[in-house]
């Protein structure tokens, strides 16, 4: 039956499982951030539409073709947010935070894109802003990180890809060598790469349909400067000091226009056509376009419903539940009060709040993968004893002391308060 109301194309309801997936990354990724002491920043859901066309960059996928722009009562041109990294520079600025300083964001994001699996037109980021650094020691803090946060929530197949973008003198003359060198066999190329050629040919590298046609290329590397070029090998040989896993992929070069010298991406092949985990990279010239102070600047962000794809063995935290049942309408009230009792000392509890039948009661624990159930009837409460069954083992013991059973019975994971 067609539903009178559905969600909107490419965004999603996050329930049950997949919620608690969604708040173990949170809480998993929070912890390492603030190890590393990165803290969390919540900026509003809309800005500025200026904000990004001016640092995300105009001729960016994001910023020409997929930003969610409204005007407001006062005609004030708005954007929803398309990514983190602008906002939280633009807090930094506004709210005159000291420098160097470190933040992270877990937020959602809006682009206009053709969803399919991992690509939503809303979406979360987990993200890490290092700003006021430019040594390439915070790029290697930056890349480990990324990497414990991986580690934390338990995905195992990924691989760091790493390149250098140069700076606007590089990225300049490799835009003029790239459009010599296409100039005739641009025609061959897919529709995007021959706006782009006009546009920004550097895009061009990140074609994912005419990947083979520019191998021959010489890579970006090849035209980085000195400084530049240092840089690069510099965290080269950090990386390798440090063990750490990754490929250097001289096509790398991110969807926005504002990455300099280190730009990475994190694949997984679990995730099929949308393989970025996340990606990031330096923005050395952001902050004095958002109109701060000039000062470089490294980040990343990853993709939180992807990240959900690419977990293994999610350990479902047990809750445990204990159902209380009552016989008939006449015990409703003190199974209430046993409710209300068990939540007390912090123990999941729920009952059936309209009256239903002793029957359906069970079948409703049941259903909710209750794993006790508290019986109270008429003749044990005369009593003064309450029924305790075991759903799991199917047991029933009869107790003046159910709480006594329960903490003896169930093991200590079972009091949350404990945990
Ligand atoms: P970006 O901000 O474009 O560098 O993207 C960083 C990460 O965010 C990507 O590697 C993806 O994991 C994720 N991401 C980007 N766009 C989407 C989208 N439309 N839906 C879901 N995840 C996305």
């Amino acid at each position: 039956m067609e539903k009178k109301y559905q969600r909107i194309r490419g965004t999603r309801d996050i329930y049950g499982e997949e919620f608690d997936k969604f708040i173990f990354i949170f809480e998993k990724s929070k912890k390492v951030c603030e190890l590393y002491g990165y803290n969390f920043i919540i900026t509003p859901t809309f800005e500025v539409k200026e904000l990004f066309e001016k640092s995300t960059g105009e001729t960016t996928d994001i910023v020409e073709k997929e930003m969610y722009v409204f005007e407001d009562l006062k005609g004030r041109k708005l954007a929803l947010r398309p990514e983190g990294t602008p906002p939280v520079l633009r807090a930094i600025v506004e709210e005159n935070i000291e420098l160097p300083s470190k933040f992270s964001y877990f937020l959602n994001m809006f682009r206009y894109e053709k969803p399919q699996k991992g690509r939503y037109r809303e979406f979360y980021q987990l993200g890490a802003e290092a700003v006021g650094y430019k040594e390439p020691y915070i790029d290697l803090e930056i890349l480990i990180l990324a990497e414990d946060i991986l580690k934390e929530i338990n995905i195992k197949d990924y691989v760091f890809e790493i390149n250098s973008v140069g700076c606007l003198e590089d990225r300049k003359k490799y835009s003029e060598y790239l459009k010599e060198e296409l100039k005739e066999k641009i025609k061959n190329f897919c529709s995007n790469c021959q706006q782009r050629y006009e546009r920004n040919p550097f895009r061009i590298l990140d074609c994912k349909i005419d990947r083979e046609k520019i191998k021959f290329l010489k890579p970006l590397k090849k035209f980085l400067c000195n400084e530049c070029l240092n840089h690069h090998e510099k965290l080269l040989n950090l990386l390798l000091k440090e063990n750490f896993n990754f490929i250097e992929n001289p096509f790398i070069v991110r969807g926005l226009d504002y990455y300099t010298k280190t730009a990475f991406e994190i694949i997984s092949k679990k995730l099929g056509a949308q393989d970025a985990l996340g990606g990031g990279g330096r923005y050395d010239y952001l902050m004095k376009i958002i109109g701060g102070i000039d000062t470089p600047g490294i980040g990343f962000a990853f993709g939180v419903e992807r990240l959900m794809i690419a977990m293994e063995n999610y350990e479902k935290k047990e809750k445990n539940l204990i159902y209380v049942i009552y016989v008939s309408e006449k015990e409703k009230e003190e199974a209430i009060k046993w409710v209300r009792k068990l939540r007390e000392k912090g123990i999941y509890s729920d009952m059936e709040w309209d009256t239903k039948s002793l029957k359906s009661q069970l079948r409703k624990a049941d259903k909710k993968k209750a794993k006790w159930v508290l019986i109270i009837g008429e003749e044990e409460l005369r009593k003064n004893t309450y029924r305790l069954k075991n759903m799991i083992k199917g047991e029933e013991i009869l107790s003046q002391n159910p709480f006594e059973i329960l903490e003896k019975e169930i093991n200590s994971t079972y009091l949350q308060k404990n945990n």
